[in-house]
C-alpha cells in the first residue's frame, strides 16, 4: 500500500506536500520521497527510508517549493521488499526527457500488466532503475505518439486499465491526477490559496488546511489547468454497482478521522460493530475491550448497539511499531506483546475482544493466550469484517495464501488455534450492507473473501 499527495498552485507546495504525507503515513512507511517542479525545472526527487517525520529536514522541504510539488508514501508491494529494494524503488519517479517531455509520477495501488509490459519493453530497449510495477507508467508515456495533452495521458494509461492505480503526475508542466476504472484505491481532490491538491486520503487535505471539494471519480483524470481542474474519461465511466473499490480500505486502512469514497470511515466500522452485536446477542461477558487502535470503532459500534460495557482490555505502547511487516513469524508475535499489554484486574473475567480484522491470525492468538496468562477466565474474539481468505493483489501487502488463517481453517478450527472461547465474524453480505447503509454505497472488491480477483 502506498499513499500519494499532489499539490499546484498554492503558497508554498513543498510544505503542503510534506504536511499531506504525515497524515498518510499509515499507508507506508517504508521509505517517503518528494519531488517539486517549476518553470520547467525539477527539484529532486528525494527519496529516504523511514517516515516523513525522521526522513526530511525543514530546509529541505523549504528548498522544495515551485509551481507543483508530489509526494509518496511507499509499503512495498510488487517491486522488492528489503530495506535497499524500498530506496531503489521509492517514488516519485521522474524520466527528465523523452520525445513527449518530462515525466513525475506518484502511485498507489498494484499494476497487473506490469511484468508483461516490463518484458514487452525491455525486448526493445528500454531500460528499467528499479523494480516497482509504477516505472511502466513512465515508458507508457515514453512511448506514446502525438502532442495533444489528453491523448498522451490516455496512451500513457490504456495499457495499465486492467489495473490497480490512484496516480498523481507532473505532465506538460502539470500536475495530473487519476483513478483507475474500478477505482480500487482512493484519491480526493482539495483546494487551498487558490491552488489544488490531491491525496490519498481526506486526511491529508485536513493536516495541510486545504478544503476537501470531492474524490476523483473511477476511470477520472483530472488536469489541473491555470483555470482550475478539467476532467477527462477516455475509457468510460463505470455504473457504480460494477465498480471495486476496496473493502479492507475502510475495515483496517483508511484513517479513520476521514472520508473514503465520500463516506465516514469511523461510522462504516461502527456499524461494522453493530452488526456484529445484533449477529451474536447472546454472548456473555463482563466487558468488552477494544484491539487498540485498529478495533476501536468497531467495538464502540458493538457497545452501543448490545448496551455491553466499554472497557480498556490493553494499553498501547506507541513507540513498539507495527506488527504485520515482519516477515518472521516468531517475531510477529513478539511484536504483539511489545505493542499490547493487558490491564490489572482482569483475573476471572469474561472478557470480549473487537478487532478490525483476522489476517495471519497472529494478533489474536498472542491477545488470547496474554489475557489468559493473566487469569482472564474466558475470551470471545469478534472480528469486524469478513474471513481473509485471499491475498490481494491490488496494493494491500497481505501474506501468501498459504498464510493466511482463513484460507486454510474454518472459523471454528481458528477458534480452537487461536485459544479463544468464541470466535465470530462478519460475511460478506453484512459487510457490503454496512456501507451500503452509511453511505448509499455499493460496488466493492470482494477478491479477498471470495477469490473472485476481478483482474487476475
Ligand atoms: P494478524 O495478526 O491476524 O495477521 O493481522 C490482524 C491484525 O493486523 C489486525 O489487528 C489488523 O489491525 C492488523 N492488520 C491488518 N492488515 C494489516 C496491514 O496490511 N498492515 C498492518 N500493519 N497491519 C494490518
Ligand atoms: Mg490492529
Amino acid at each position: 500500500m502506498c499513499g500519494i499527495i499532489g499539490v499546484s498552485g498554492t503558497n508554498h507546495v513543498g510544505l503542503d506536500v510534506y504536511e499531506g504525507l504525515h497524515a498518510v503515513q499509515h499507508r507506508g512507511k517504508d521509505g517517503g520521497g518528494l519531488v517539486s517542479f517549476s518553470d520547467g525545472v525539477f527539484n529532486g526527487p528525494f527519496m529516504r527510508d523511514g517516515i516523513i517525520a525522521e526522513a526530511f529536514t525543514e530546509g529541505e522541504i523549504r528548498g522544495l517549493d515551485g509551481a507543483i510539488a508530489l509526494g509518496h508514501v511507499r509499503y512495498a508491494t510488487q517491486g522488492g521488499r528489503n530495506k535497499l529494494d524500498a530506496a531503489r524503488d521509492a517514488q516519485p519517479l521522474l524520466f527528465k526527457h523523452t520525445r513527449n517531455g518530462a515525466i513525475a509520477v506518484a502511485h498507489n495501488g498494484d499494476i497487473r500488466t506490469a511484468p508483461q509490459l516490463r518484458t514487452d519493453y525491455l525486448a526493445i530497449g528500454g531500460f528499467f532503475q528499479g523494480t516497482s510495477d509504477t516505472e511502466v507508467i513512465l515508458h507508457n508515456f515514453a512511448k506514446a505518439t502525438n502532442d495533444s495533452l489528453d491523448s498522451l495521458l490516455t496512451q500513457t494509461l490504456e495499457p495499465i486499465q486492467e489495473g490497480a492505480y490512484s496516480l498523481v503526475m507532473i505532465v506538460d508542466g502539470k500536475l495530473v491526477g487519476a483513478r483507475d476504472v474500478n477505482g480500487f484505491r482512493p484519491l480526493v481532490l482539495g483546494k487551498k490559496e487558490g491552488g489544488y491538491m490531491l491525496a490519498s486520503e481526506t486526511v491529508a487535505l485536513k493536516r495541510a488546511r486545504a478544503s476537501y471539494i470531492r474524490e476523483v471519480e473511477p476511470g477520472e483524470i483530472i488536469v489541473v489547468e491555470d483555470s482550475g481542474p478539467r476532467s477527462i474519461r477516455p475509457f468510460g465511466v463505470r455504473s457504480e454497482g460494477k465498480q471495486k473499490k476496496c473493502v479492507f480500505e475502510y475495515a483496517y486502512f483508511a484513517r479513520p478521522d476521514g472520508l473514503l469514497f465520500n463516506t465516514n470511515v469511523a461510522a462504516v466500522r461502527r456499524e461494522f460493530g453493530e452488526i456484529l452485536a445484533r449477529k451474536f446477542p447472546n454472548l456473555s461477558t463482563d466487558m468488552v475491550g477494544a484491539v487498540p487502535d485498529s478495533g476501536n470503532d468497531a467495538t464502540i459500534g458493538y457497545c452501543h448497539a448490545s448496551g455491553k460495557p466499554f472497557e480498556i482490555v490493553f494499553s498501547r505502547d506507541h513507540f513498539a511499531g507495527r506488527t504485520f511487516i515482519d516477515p518472521d513469524g516468531e517475531k510477529r508475535a513478539a511484536k504483539v506483546r511489545a505493542k499490547l499489554s493487558p490491564y490489572e484486574g482482569l483475573e476471572g473475567k469474561v472478557v470480549t475482544l473487537v478487532d478490525d480484522s483476522l489476517v495471519r491470525s497472529t494478533t489474536s492468538r498472542e491477545l488470547v493466550k496474554m489475557l489468559k496468562e493473566v487469569g482472564v477466565q474466558g475470551v470471545n474474539m469478534l472480528i469486524a469484517f469478513w474471513p481473509f481468505a485471499y491475498h490481494c493483489k491490488y496494493g494491500i501487502d497481505t501474506a501468501d495464501d498459504g498464510e493466511l488463517a482463513s484460507h486454510s481453517m474454518n472459523p471454528e478450527e481458528i477458534r480452537k488455534y487461536i485459544g479463544a472461547d468464541f470466535l465470530g465474524f462478519l460475511d460478506q453480505a453484512e459487510v457490503l450492507s454496512a456501507m451500503k447503509k452509511v453511505g448509499g454505497l455499493e460496488g466493492f472488491c470482494t477478491a479477498c473473501s471470495d477469490g473472485e480477483y476481478p483482474v487476475s
